[in-house]
This record gives structure tokens, sequence and C-alpha cells, in this order.
């Protein structure tokens, strides 16, 4: 089968890379002049792992790029959109997924033999079967089932790991609406052996990409909340806290070594400085509003958000607790993209601070190991001084927020302890050895810590 991935972002690239990667001949197509010049030098627009070598080693063979969809629709059987789902005012926002449809369709009059369109970007449910389908039978006279397939299938690789993640999957979602369409995406799929396919309607596939991501913000907001509680309490100590819930049996389903046993979601029940990037905001939001679209109140849903969107300021609150006003310090902000070993600050907690602090007027000096560019180029209106060695950053500040939990922060103690041992540490990722400083607190620390 020949493939055409539409749009080269995270979840295309990826997805062209890796079917590329297993024998599938893929035509990719980028919008972008910029990204499109590098992606045919082999060169991807963002980190990932193993992506820059796995792109090399398939561009021009198995995996062509271009701005060519007409070739790249004409020339395959299947075509993967994916486009941006941004949210505009918390709803979503289609148009992009639309004109890709559109533009396809156009191309498509031109082409005799059945084409099956996959909706691959994160879409709220109902999008594929009620919105998509009459642009594709009222606008384009095409019958869904007969002239075109039309399905979903919701893609889960997490940024960070999505080479991995998209390789091995734990499962794939297929929603179809014709068997056609149902049998030639199942026989796709079988270039991945021994992964379950779980074969749904649209909409439930839609579903299931929503309630997967709700779940997880969930389980972070759950946290937070638990910590903002802790840090306001006499003697708590969350990580035992969250030790005490971790070691009831329900968790490691009754077996004995439960450290083992313990399932990976309880990595999301953590404390922290709030969940970012460019999904479980937008996705969870999407959904509430998807939800009062239907005159269903998401109450859940929007505790959710709200607690999240309280996370910068509560840190803030946390900060001043400890050391009083932060106007005129230098203070560090270690970490700045919304989660370690990805250089993207979309949606990032991190921003959120270092925007605070400006207000505060506090002298701001912001590191990380990957997003410097991307923070710079997002920040151009703040005064934030960038500091791409760490040790100065430690020398420099009086106050450090340690955000994201990159390797390069785990040894902190050896920087701070030889260059300013009396700096203050606020670790919002709850990852360093309080041990090994004079000065630390984390999220969720009670007011013993700082009374
Ligand atoms: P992205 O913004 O990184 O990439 C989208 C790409 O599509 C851009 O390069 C853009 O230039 C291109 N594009 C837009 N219109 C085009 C068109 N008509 N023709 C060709 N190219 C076009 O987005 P992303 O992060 O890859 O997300 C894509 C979708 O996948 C979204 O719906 C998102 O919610 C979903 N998703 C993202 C992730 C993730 O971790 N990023 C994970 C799962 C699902």
């Amino acid at each position: 089968m020949s493939l055409s991935i539409i749009g080269m972002g995270y979840v295309g690239l990826t997805t062209a890379t890796c079917f590329a990667a297993k024998g599938q001949n893929v035509l990719g197509v980028e919008v972008n002049r910029d990204k499109l010049k590098n992606l045919k030098l082999g060169i991807p627009s963002f980190h990932e792992d193993g992506l820059n070598k796995l792109l090399l080693t398939n561009i021009g063979k198995s995996l062509h790029i271009s701005y060519d969809l007409n070739s790249a629709i004409l020339e395959s059987d299947i075509s993967f959109i994916c486009v941006g789902t941004p949210t505009i005012d918390g709803e979503i926002d289609l148009s992009f997924v639309k004109n890709c449809l559109r533009d396809i369709l156009s191309i498509l009059k031109n082409k005799d033999s059945f084409h099956i369109i996959v909706i691959k970007s994160t879409v709220v449910p109902n999008s594929t079967d009620i919105v998509f389908k009459k642009i594709i039978e009222e606008e384009f006279q095409f019958k869904v089932g007969k002239d075109i397939g039309l399905c979903v299938n919701p893609e889960f690789l997490r940024e960070g790991s999505a080479v991995d993640d998209f390789m091995n999957p734990d499962r794939v979602v297929i929603g179809t609406s014709d068997e056609l369409s149902e049998k030639k995406l199942i026989s796709l799929y079988e270039c991945f052996p021994g992964v379950p396919i779980i074969s749904v309607s649209n909409s439930s596939a839609e579903l299931i990409k929503y309630t997967s991501n709700s779940f997880f913000a969930t389980l972070i907001s759950f946290a937070n909340e638990i910590s903002n509680i802790s840090e306001k309490l006499y003697d708590t100590n969350i990580i035992d806290v969250f030790e005490g819930l971790f070691a009831d049996r329900r968790f490691s389903n009754n077996q004995k070594d439960r450290a083992k046993a313990l399932p990976g979601l309880v990595t999301y029940l953590k404390p922290g400085p709030g969940f970012g990037g460019s999904c479980f905001p937008k996705d969870v939001k999407a959904l509430a509003a998807c939800s009062t679209s239907l005159s269903f109140e998401p109450s859940l849903l929007n505790a959710v958000l709200k607690v999240n969107e309280f996370q910068p300021y509560n840190l803030l609150e946390h900060a001043k607790r400890l050391v009083g006003s932060l106007s005129k310090r230098k203070v560090g902000v270690l970490g700045l993209s919304f989660k370690s070993n990805s250089d993207d600050i979309r949606e990032s907690k991190s921003i959120e601070l270092v925007k605070l602090l400006v207000h505060e007027k506090a002298i701001v000096y912001a590191h990380d190991p990957m997003a410097m560019k991307n923070t710079r180029d997002f920040l151009k209106n703040y005064s934030v001084n960038y500091e791409e060695d760490l040790q100065k950053v430690v020398s420099k500040c009086d106050f450090v927020f340690v955000c994201v939990d990159w390797p390069e922060y785990k040894n902190l103690d050896v920087v701070v302890n030889s260059l300013n041992p009396n700096i203050f540490i606020l670790d919002a990722k709850l990852f360093l050895d309080k041990r090994k400083y004079k000065h630390i607190a984390a999220v969720g620390d009670c007011r013993l810590a700082h009374d």
C-alpha cells in the first residue's frame, strides 16, 4: 500500500518516518516551506530521540516529502490527515483539517479508485461522522463507504518518546464506518505484529483519544490538589502520602512485589508544575467545550483545568512564603520545555512562571538543555536573561525553580554546593535529593518546612 501523510509536524513526521521504516511507501506533504527545505535534507524541525537517524535512513527511499499534495493523493491508497487542531477560546478549531480535507477531495475528483481518508489529528467526537462526512457528501457528492473510506486513527505517541511509542504501540485504535476501509487499515497495521487493534466506530475512536488525555490530566490535577492542600498543613510529607496510596493492593493487582507491579499511570499521580504541551490542555478544553455545547456541564473537566491553571501561581506563592518578595531578586528558572527530552514549549508551565516572575519584577535567568531558542522566540517581549551555562545561573541567582526533570539537573547539588550553597531551590518536580542541599523545598512541602 502507498500512504500519503499530510502535515509533517510531531505526529505526521513520526508517522511517516516510522511507516517508511516498516517498509511502506510513504509520501509526506508539508505546506511550510522552511520546514520542508530542512526535511528534504533529513533535518526535523523539532527534537525527538531517534527521529533524525530514522529520517536520514529513509528519506529519498521509502519516504518522499514534498509540497505536492496532488501527486501524493493520486499516487497513494490511504491518506492520513495529521494537521493541527488548536483551540480558539477553548473550542476546537477544525479549520486546518477541513481545508486539508477539501484539498484532498478536489484532487480525488480526478481519481477513480477507492481512496481512504484517515483522520489522525485529534478531533472532538462526531467531527468525522457529522462535520467531515457532510463536506464529503454534500459539497463534493462522494458517497462515504462507496467512493471514499472515512476513518479515524487517533495517535497516542508522547513527545519525548514519539518514535519508540509509535514503533511499539500498546494498542492501535481504528474507527471506521465501512468494512473495506476497516479491512485495509487492519492489514496496514499488520506491520506491527502482536499489537492489539481496537476496531470501533469513528465517534468512539475520537472519544477514546479524549478519554485517554482527560484521564491522565485528571490524575495530574488530582495529585496537585492533594499537594496544594498538603502545603497548607502541619508536618505532612507528600512523598509519604502518595507512597501510602500506592501501597493499596488495588494498585498492584495483589502481586507480591508491589513496587514492580505498580502501573505506569502512577507516574501521573505526582505533584508538579501542572500539565502543559500541545495535547493535554487543549484536548481537555476541547472536550469540555464539546460537552457544554451538548448542554452537559463538564464539572470535573473544568475543575481539572482550573487546578492546572493555578499551578504556576501556586509555585510563585510557595516561593514567596519561603523567601519573601522576589522583586529585584535574581531568580533562575531551570527547565523551559513542557517536559524533559523535548524542545516543545507549547503551554509549558515554566513559560507561565517566567511571565509571572517578570510581572513580579524579578530579574529572571532562564536555562534549558534544548528549549532556549523556542523560549527566546516566544517570549520576545519579556525581559529574560537566557543563560546557556547552568553554572552561571546557579552562581548569579538567589533563588532557583527547578521546573523540568531533565537529567542535567539531577546532580544540581554538585554545582550548587561548589558555587553557591546558600541559594534557595524550589523543586517543582519532586526529583532532587533534599539531603544534598542547604536550602531546598519541593511542591507539596507543608508549613513545617517553611515556618
Ligand atoms: P504540528 O503543529 O506539530 O504539525 C502540524 C503540521 O501540519 C505543521 O507542520 C503544518 O505546517 C502542517 N500543515 C497544516 N496544514 C497543512 C496542509 N493543508 N497541508 C500540509 N501540511 C499542513 O501538530 P502536531 O503536534 O503534529 O499535532 C497534529 C495533530 O495530532 C493534532 O490534532 C494533535 O492534537 C494530535 N496529536 C499530537 C500529539 C503530540 O504529541 N504532538 C500526540 C497525539 C496527537
